[in-house]
């Protein structure tokens, strides 16, 4: 059975505001993720989902409050390749983008490798490692712009995890999935989750989704986020609903 190691924290993000220009985006958010936590960050469109993930990620400064990345605050630190980020609409590439899917999954070992290296035989061995945990290793050698929006995602989250990270976010991963392809790419997260320890934090308006796949789920409503023990606490919230059983 898998555990969350609470003694290990990865993310610890204290009392954050952000505002573009005059706008209050968000507002005192405390956020704690520890070691195998499959966290899913959940709220409406324009809630301020993106903003909190770009500032755990160094993209953006809050005008308050502090992030701590492995126990080390994010202006100290470097290791990047501890962390993978699968970004927003990754799918429907141009179908002549002439690199290959190994390829798009090798640049994700250039935090490891620096730009200007070589790739090594070990690099090619955890491109092809990366491949086979998410059941693309028989498409290495197609151009990526030949592969479905699905398989191009699977290849997507490869690349995130060619670095070895410990933990990586996902930004809105499922907008304009169909259902199957939803749920194998679902089956695979829970996987990574389970098997490599990997700890995942994924950005979604998807609330249903999350409320049986994620181990915890958040919500920004309000500026804020609001942590919910209860999957039923958050449908209530969410939907407006008193009683979800009337
Ligand atoms: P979500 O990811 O939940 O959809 P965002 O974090 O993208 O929300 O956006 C939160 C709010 O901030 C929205 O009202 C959006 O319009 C605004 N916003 C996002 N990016 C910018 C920007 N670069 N400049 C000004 N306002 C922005």
């Amino acid at each position: 059975m898998h555990t969350i190691d609470h003694t290990k924290s990865i993310i610890e993000v204290s009392n954050i505001s952000f505002s573009y220009n005059e706008e209050e985006v968000l507002k005192d958010v405390n956020l704690s993720i520890h070691k195998g936590d499959y966290l899913g960050v959940v709220g409406s469109n324009g809630s301020g989902k993106t903003t909190l993930l770009r500032i755990i990620l160094g993209l953006l400064s809050p005008k308050s409050g502090s992030v701590k990345l492995f126990g080390q605050d994010i202006s100290d630190f470097k290791d990047w390749s501890r962390i993978g980020y699968v970004p927003q609409k990754v799918i429907n590439f141009d179908n002549n983008f002439p690199v290959t899917v190994e390829e798009v999954v090798l640049m994700g070992r250039y935090g490891k490798l620096g730009l200007f290296h070589r790739a090594s035989k070990r690099d090619k061995q955890k491109v092809d490692e990366a491949l086979k945990h998410v059941d693309m290793l028989d498409y290495s050698n197609r151009p990526i712009g030949d592969l479905s929006g699905g398989q191009q995602q699977r290849v997507f989250i490869a690349r995130a995890l060619a670095g070895k990270p410990e933990i990586i976010f996902l930004d809105e991963p499922t907008v304009g999935v169909e259902k199957d392809v939803k749920e194998k790419f679902y089956q695979l997260l829970h996987d990574l989750n389970e098997k490599l320890n990997l700890t995942i934090v994924i950005v979604t308006h998807d609330i249903e989704s999350m409320a049986s796949e994620a181990m915890h789920v958040a919500c920004i409503k309000d500026n804020t986020l609001v942590f919910h023990e209860s999957i039923d606490d958050l449908f209530i919230e969410s939907h407006g609903i008193i009683n979800k059983h009337i």
